[in-house]
Formats: structure tokens, C-alpha cells, sequence
């Protein structure tokens, strides 16, 4: 029997790994306009079945308890309907291993509202963008990239994404194809525990960003009147990031103080 909470279908589920996957979902109804790099919640009652490869924990939640998590929107800004999510599963966790025993047309439930303020559209419009990601941290610079690459041509767009294994690199494909039809979007894909058939980067994000890989392969400058950096993911790695930032002067931007520095902290 349908579930009145319930307000969404599931529309396209590919699994990059048994705990990664892309999820997109088709609400019953229009959402409002949101911008890229928000979030929403989603969620299904606890009733629902976990994933086979979780890890099972005492739980002592009620059957009709909805639980829900903020993700970050994947989409393309003009989706008002169709929401994609890029989520991982943690297999102690409650949600997401109940997310990933979802199939297509299973129902489960997406807030009405859009919210965040890790905007990849609220920086001056001649500055570069630097996008840091670990893991599904690439959710909101997927949104940005659908929705802006366009009408940003005439500043650089990077995105460095670090993971363990190329098998992690979501959106590997789209990245590849914009890193060769737009000269001004750079793509670098670090691992750190690539095979010795991976021939690109490797090793950790802030030891590129230390050794100049900005400044050497896309002439992005490390100073905050020129370039803004957002930072997504891991948080040890936005931490150690933002130190390595701060000390080129960058400070964190927050809603009463603009500043070069934007992070998402999950
Ligand atoms: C603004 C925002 C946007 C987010 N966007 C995304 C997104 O796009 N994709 C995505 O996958 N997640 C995203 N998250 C994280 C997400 O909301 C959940 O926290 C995560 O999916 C775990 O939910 P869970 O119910 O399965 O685990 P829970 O039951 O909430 O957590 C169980 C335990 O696992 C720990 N934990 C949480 N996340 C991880 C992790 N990734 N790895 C290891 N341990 C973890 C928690 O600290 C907790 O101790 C976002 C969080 C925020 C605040």
C-alpha cells in the first residue's frame, strides 16, 4: 500500500560501486527554482528493508519513522521535477542503506524545500573557480557544471577530485567530455590507490595544490582576489585544504562576510 509520506519515485539508479551510486528521482509535484550547489532531504520510513551488503546494527527506530538527510542536488538548475543524487552508502548507517535497496519505482520521500548557501553562482563574475571534491562531494559542482559551463566561458573552471579507485571516479565521463570541448574547464582526477595501469594523478589533493598544479596546467592563480575555491566532502580534507588557503589569505565566506572560501561541510 502506498505510503501518504511518500511523494517521489524512483526513477534511474546506477551503481558505480556496491556503495556508490547515482539516484534520480521524479517528484509528484514541482519544486521550487533552486540554485546549483543547494541541497534537500530525502528520506524513507525505517519500515523499509536495508541493503544486503550493510552492515546490520541494533536499530530501535519505529516502523513509521521517516528518516531523512540533506544531499546535494546533481541536477541541473532548470529541473524543477527530476533531482539527481550522487550518494554513498555508509553501511553502519541508517539511511543510505535503505536507500540503496531502492529500484526503479519504488516511492520514498523528497522535501519541498531547496536549501543551502554553497552557491557556485554567487562569486564575481571574473574570478576563476576551483571546485575541490572528495568522493560524492561532486554532487553540487555536477549542478554547477550543467547549469553554468555555458555562460562561463570567459573565466577557468577547474575541478579536482580526489578518490580511493578509478571504479570511484563518478562522473568521469561527463568531466572528460567538458575537459575537451570547453578550453576553459580543467578536470584533475587524483587517486590514492590507483593500480599502475591508471596513468593520471595520484595521491592527495592538497599535495597537488602544494606542488602548483593550478598554476602550471591552467594558469589558475592561488590568491583570493582572483580565484574563489569551494570545497566539498571529506572532512579532512576541506580542513587541511582551507589551512593550506588560509595562508594564502583566503577567509571563509559566510552569509554576513563574503570571502574567497566557500565550504559545504557534510
Ligand atoms: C548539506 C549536506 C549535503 C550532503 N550531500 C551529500 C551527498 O550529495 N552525497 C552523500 O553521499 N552524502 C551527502 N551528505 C551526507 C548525508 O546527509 C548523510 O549524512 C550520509 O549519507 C549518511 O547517512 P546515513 O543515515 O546512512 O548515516 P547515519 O546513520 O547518519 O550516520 C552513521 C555514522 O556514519 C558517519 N558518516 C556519515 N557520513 C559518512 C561517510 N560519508 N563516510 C563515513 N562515515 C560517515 C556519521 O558521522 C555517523 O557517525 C550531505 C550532508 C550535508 C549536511
Amino acid at each position: 500500500m502506498e505510503e501518504s509520506v511518500y511523494n517521489s519515485t524512483v526513477v534511474g539508479k546506477i551503481l558505480l560501486t556496491p556503495d556508490l551510486m547515482i539516484l534520480r528521482v521524479r517528484t509528484d509535484e514541482p519544486r521550487p527554482k533552486f540554485e546549483s550547489g543547494q541541497f534537500t532531504q530525502i528520506g524513507v520510513l525505517a519500515k523499509e528493508p536495508r541493503s544486503q551488503n550493510s552492515i546490520l546494527i541494533a536499530e530501535d527506530l519505529p516502523p513509521n519513522k521517516l528518516i531523512k538527510r540533506p544531499y546535494s542536488i546533481a541536477s541541473a538548475n532548470h529541473e524543477t521535477q527530476n533531482f539527481e543524487f550522487y550518494i554513498s552508502q555508509v553501511k553502519s548507517g541508517q539511511l543510505t542503506p535503505r536507500l540503496f535497496n531502492l529500484n526503479l519505482g519504488s516511492r520514498m520521500w523528497v522535501d519541498t524545500k531547496i536549501l543551502g548557501l554553497f552557491k557556485l553562482n554567487d562569486t564575481p563574475k571574473n574570478c576563476d573557480i576551483v571546485m575541490v571534491a572528495t568522493g560524492t562531494g561532486l554532487a553540487p559542482y555536477i549542478s554547477f557544471l550543467r547549469s553554468h559551463i555555458l555562460e562561463n566561458q570567459h573565466r577557468k573552471l577547474a575541478v579536482i577530485h580526489g578518490a580511493s579507485y578509478p571504479w570511484d571516479l563518478g562522473y568521469y565521463s561527463e568531466l572528460t567530455f567538458l575537459q575537451y570541448t570547453f578550453k576553459n574547464f580543467y578536470y584533475f582526477p587524483t587517486l590514492v590507490h590507483a593500480e599502475k595501469e591508471w596513468n593520471g594523478l595520484r595521491g592527495y589533493i592538497e599535495d597537488h595544490l602544494q606542488s602548483g598544479i593550478l598554476q602550471k596546467e591552467a594558469n589558475i592563480e592561488i590568491n583570493p582576489e582572483k580565484t574563489h575555491f569551494f570545497l566539498c566532502g571529506n572532512p579532512k580534507m576541506v580542513e587541511s585544504v582551507s589551512s593550506i588557503l588560509k595562508g594564502y589569505g583566503y577567509t571563509k565566506h559566510t552569509r554576513v562576510k563574503p570571502g574567497a572560501l566557500h565550504v559545504e561541510e557534510w
